[in-house]
């Protein structure tokens, strides 16, 4: 099977600037980038992009696909369908299901499960310790072996430093990244939003930015000593954000990631009690956003992810206190990263597609991913960026609507998802 996408502006750090290619795919690779007035191939299914942009597939690095144990909130099919339908050719799902991934069987079912569904590709995240209770080290080995590509406890977050120590050298043998979920539970437990002035004022108890900063800061200094390559996940603070550009500045191996809603929404979000703006790391006050602008922008932050959390809508009808925490995300994000990030000229294009894909490909290290260079596989994803739509939750295709973005406008959307050369999500 051969599918020519034809005229597009393809943006990927191998292709040349502002020349336009066209990109030929043959067997689920592509397998030759063509200038725009190059003969079309025998055969050839043609697909236009004039106008579009055509890029890597996007690799959402931080998603909850509730699979198995919760699934009246999403499985790990639904959860599929949304993400293809968001621009995610791949989603790498936290462990936090029930029971949780802490071993290669429940690794391998996953993966045979996003197999059967043939949308996104599913990329696991095994526990750091066994049912994420932060004590006894799960078998990184084996789930590796398996198909996870990094280890994390996220939402609960390995509290005893030195577990933490023997887990990162743990990790650093087997070549996987530790996601960290940085919350120091002792400063942050039973807040339920950002502590500051506007938590005060809504009466509702906060979650200080330090309880964030002091893990951050202690696991950058265990992978400054273990060695091990740590991946911060939701980064939401100004002194995270500070903390990690001093240790990229001394060669420590971290990175880190930021979430759509951390880049758009502020704490003054929360003062409706609408339970679809809590969540955690929570919405934080303008300081931390502009101090994640900058980090955008300046390239301290090294990916775009979801942490896509579903609830079912009965869960999230409690008073603000008592609801869960977490927001979907796949169907908003490249829409909000469209609108307010490149709309308003604080990254480029090139910057966007490092962000969403070329960046998680190399921390993770998929193999032949992040890139259409001939040769890689043809996951594919092509946006419109002056499309104008409307998010309504009621459409979105995965099985929970709790989303602060419902109504919302954008400008900038995903015309199209190929996974392995299928085309699997046209709009
Ligand atoms: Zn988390």
């Amino acid at each position: 099977m051969r599918l020519l996408i034809k005229n597009g502006h393809l943006v990927d750090p191998a292709a040349p600037e502002n020349t336009g290619m066209s990109v030929l795919i043959e067997d689920g690779r592509v397998s030759a980038w063509l200038r725009h007035d190059d003969p079309d191939p025998d055969g050839a299914e043609i697909l236009d992009a004039s106008g579009l942009v055509v890029a890597p597939g996007f690799i959402d690095m931080h998603v909850h696909l509730r699979e198995p144990g919760q699934e009246h909130k999403e499985t790990i099919a639904s959860g599929c369908a949304a993400a293809v339908a968001g621009g995610w050719a791949s989603v790498c799902p936290m462990p936090n299901t029930s029971p949780v991934n802490d071993n290669a069987a429940i690794t391998r079912y996953m993966i045979e499960q996003a197999e059967h569904a043939g949308l996104a590709n599913v990329f696991p995240i095994g526990a750091i310790t066994k049912s994420s209770d932060g004590s006894e080290l799960a078998e990184m080995g084996e789930m590796k072996a398996a198909g996870a590509v990094a280890v994390s406890d996220d939402g609960r977050p390995v509290p005893n430093a030195g577990i933490m120590r023997r887990a990162m050298q743990y990790a650093r043998d087997f070549d996987l990244p530790v996601i960290d979920h940085c919350e120091d539970k002792s400063l942050s437990s039973g807040g339920v939003m950002h502590e500051g002035r506007v938590s005060l004022l809504l009466g509702l108890k906060g979650m200080p930015a330090l309880a964030e900063e002091i893990d951050a800061v202690r696991d950058i200094l265990l992978a400054k000593e273990t060695g091990a390559r740590i991946h911060i996940a939701h980064v939401s603070t100004k002194g995270a954000i500070e903390a990690i550009r001093r240790a990229k500045n001394e060669s420590i191996n971290v990175t880190c990631e930021v979430a759509p809603h951390h880049f758009t929404l502020t704490d003054r979000s929360v003062e409706g009690y609408d339970t679809n703006t809590k969540m955690a790391p929570p919405l934080r006050s303008e300081e931390h956003l502009e101090a994640i602008l900058e980090g955008l922008r300046d390239g301290t932050i090294d990916a775009i992810a979801t942490d896509h959390a579903p609830h079912h809508a009965d869960e999230k009808a409690l008073e603000y206190d008592r609801a869960p925490f977490g927001i979907t995300g796949l169907e908003t994000a490249v829409g909000l990263a469209l609108t307010e990030l490149v709309g308003k000229g604080i990254i480029d294009l090139a910057r966007l597609v490092e962000l969403c894909s070329v960046n998680p490909a190399k921390i993770f290290k998929l193999k032949d991913r992040g890139t259409l260079k001939p040769g890689s596989i043809a996951d594919i994803t092509i946006l419109d960026p002056d499309l104008e739509w409307t998010f309504n939750a009621a459409d979105s295709r995965s099985k929970s609507r709790n989303t602060p973005f419902d109504g919302r406008q954008f400008t900038g959307a995903v015309v199209a998802a190929i996974v392995g050369g299928r085309a699997v999500y046209r709009r």
